[in-house]
């Protein structure tokens, strides 16, 4: 079967999660089917490599974001011999650390990354479960550019459909599925 397929039906929504008003979508249920995540890292991986054909620019470290991006991010990392680096929410990371403040809707967060996870001539690409209004990802390829890095590209298994969220990162954003939480 489609991978694609297999990907959206092991989804599950979750109404008025964490709030009344959201309707959160679950990726957790991927995870029980072992064959359908390594499908998925794979999925990731090609992508990745395709684009690196493509354009003629070489990855050379995948950054995975606070929390559900340490999921897939180090499986693919790991797949394509790459190093991982996390992105994780201020206060989170020890040794010397670079941060980034971003809007939330209510309020702001930061975020950070260890400074010697990105050495000189770097080039990223940015893993994430999910993309919603973006803000997460924009944040994320700013702190990495802060930090002296490239972001080729993000990539993330699920984006929510008729945000527009994709235009805003700064960076051109890859998913494997595109949905609806209506
Ligand atoms: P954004 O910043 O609005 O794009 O939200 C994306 C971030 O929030 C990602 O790190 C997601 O893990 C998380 N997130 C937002 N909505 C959902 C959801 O419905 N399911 C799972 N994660 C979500």
């Amino acid at each position: 079967a489609d991978i694609r397929t297999a990907f959206e039906a092991a989804l599950t929504y979750h109404k008025d999660f964490p709030k009344e008003g959201i309707t959160f979508v679950d990726f957790f249920p991927v995870f029980r089917d072992a064959a359908l995540v390594k499908k998925i890292v794979a999925e990731h991986a090609t992508a990745i490599a395709m684009r690196g054909a493509v354009t003629g620019v070489t990855v050379t470290h995948i950054a995975g974001l606070d929390s559900r991006g340490f999921m897939l991010g180090p499986m693919i990392a790991a797949e394509m011999n790459l190093p991982f680096v996390p992105v994780r929410k201020a206060g989170k990371l020890p040794g010397k650390t670079i941060m980034a403040e971003y809007k939330l809707e209510y309020g702001s967060a930061k975020i950070e990354v260890q400074e010697d996870a990105v050495p000189k001539g770097a080039t990223f690409a940015v893993v994430d479960d999910l993309l919603a209004t973006g803000g997460t990802m924009t944040a994320a390829v700013g702190l990495l550019m802060k930090a002296g890095a490239k972001v080729d590209a993000t990539y993330v298994a699920i984006e929510l459909a008729g945000l527009g969220a994709a235009s805003k990162v700064g960076a051109p954003v890859f998913a494997v599925s595109s949905v609806t939480d209506e």
